[in-house]
């Protein structure tokens, strides 16, 4: 339950817009140039209190809810969605915990959390990405607890990673019922973190293959019970989608805003361009589409905070602010003509960042199967 009122929320909304537009957008063309996450925000995002912010209050954390996560990570999609991408997986780990976690295990992961720390989320595999049931990595069980063997693909911030929530089977035979989720070091002997895969967008946030050999593993960091892996995967997925929701969100609002400003003062056939109107009818679709994802952002993000089921909301806000994004970024080069294309611009970055978020999360595809499922179920 989100403990904010609806002015401390303002305020975090404010905190968070001025930081992304003072302290993340100069940053962003570089970092996405150079494919760098810039560590050096860490240390004042941690004391401005804008990461780290589902952590509950027992914890030492500010014990707010996705209603505020989300504003803060539409603002900050605005200037860059690889940073942002990137700071989101502190989040979904959060969540895992969130939702199944021991104590001992809350305790030790908020704490390493509000340190400075970074955790990495490792569920796709090679073989294994929209079909989550078809992940092949083992987890054997021995008399002390459990060895790892297998690989992992696109695990966001392994590279920057102190620890990982790792998806392996425990029980092949069992389909999706034998999945389990483990908490593991980055130091255990036989895990092995790949180099940074090149990436057409959101390049800030790095990327790259996890690979086990014979990892030991301790029973305590077994997360939840033996086979609720693909369960807890299903339930963070409800709490991280209205997130990749509102980091789209703030991407598309970014792309909307440079097309208008662009097209009230680039002028063709002796008026401005946003007087066409085939301009001002993009402009019109790509702002109903912004507005219209907002309120699926706080819909989903609301319900979670009040407990209640939302995985339709959540796919249907994933889906649909997705989608907004690549279609605003698009458009959004299309108003700028050939300036849209240049490098020397943000519109061709919005357009390679806003790719992937149709893609990690669960598809587009993948959300259109749940909300068909969810409508099939009524
Ligand atoms: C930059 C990036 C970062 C990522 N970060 C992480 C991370 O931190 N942790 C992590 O675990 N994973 C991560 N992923 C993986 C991501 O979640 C998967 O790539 C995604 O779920 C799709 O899986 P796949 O790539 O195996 O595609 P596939 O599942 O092979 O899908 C291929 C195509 O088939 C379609 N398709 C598949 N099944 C169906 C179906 N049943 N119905 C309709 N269409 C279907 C898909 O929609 C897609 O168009 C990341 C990926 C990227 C690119």
């Amino acid at each position: 339950m989100s403990a904010a009122s609806a002015d401390e929320r303002d305020l975090i909304q404010g905190l968070a817009r001025e930081f992304s537009r003072r302290e993340i957008q100069p940053l962003a063309a570089a970092c996405d140039r150079e494919a760098r996450f810039p560590l050096e925000l860490a240390p004042r995002l941690r004391e401005l209190g804008l990461v780290n912010l589902t952590v509950p209050v027992a914890q030492g954390g500010l014990g707010l809810g996705a209603e505020e996560l989300a504003l803060v990570t539409e603002e900050f999609g605005w200037a860059c969605a690889g940073i942002t991408g990137a700071l989101g997986i502190n989040a979904i780990v959060a969540d895992v915990f969130h939702c199944a976690g021991s104590p001992q295990q809350k305790s030790e992961v908020f704490g390493r959390l509000l340190a400075g720390q970074w955790g990495a989320y490792a569920l796709t595999e090679p073989g294994a990405g929209s079909d989550v049931g078809a992940i092949a990595t083992r987890a054997r069980r021995t008399g002390k607890g459990y060895v790892l063997d297998g690989s992992k693909l696109w695990i966001s911030n392994a590279p920057l990673a102190d620890f990982f929530v790792l998806f392996a089977k425990t029980d092949p035979a069992a389909g999706r019922r034998g999945i389990s989720a483990f908490l593991l070091q980055r130091d255990l002997p036989g895990l092995r973190v790949g180099p940074a895969l090149g990436k057409l967008g959101q390049r800030a946030a790095p990327a790259s293959e996890v690979f086990l050999d014979q990892v030991e593993v301790p029973a305590e960091r077994l997360i939840g019970e033996e086979g609720q892996g693909f369960l807890i995967a299903m339930q963070v997925f409800d709490r991280s989608r209205p997130m990749v929701a509102a980091l789209a969100l703030g991407l598309a609002t970014r792309a909307l805003d440079e097309a208008v400003a662009y097209a009230r003062q680039r002028h063709s056939m002796g008026r401005p361009i946003i007087e066409h109107q085939a301009i001002g009818h993009k402009l019109a679709d790509m702002a109903v589409r912004v507005e219209a994802s907002r309120l699926l952002v706080r819909q989903a993000a609301r319900s979670l905070d009040q407990g209640r089921p939302n995985t339709l909301q959540a796919a249907s806000a994933k889906l649909f602010a997705a989608d907004s994004a690549m279609f605003c970024a698009t458009e959004a080069i299309q108003v700028f003509g050939g300036m849209g294309y240049s490098t020397d611009l943000p519109l061709e970055k919005l357009f390679r960042d806003a790719k992937v978020l149709q893609i990690y999360e669960g598809t587009s595809e993948i959300q259109r199967n749940i909300i068909a499922r969810e409508l099939a179920r009524r």
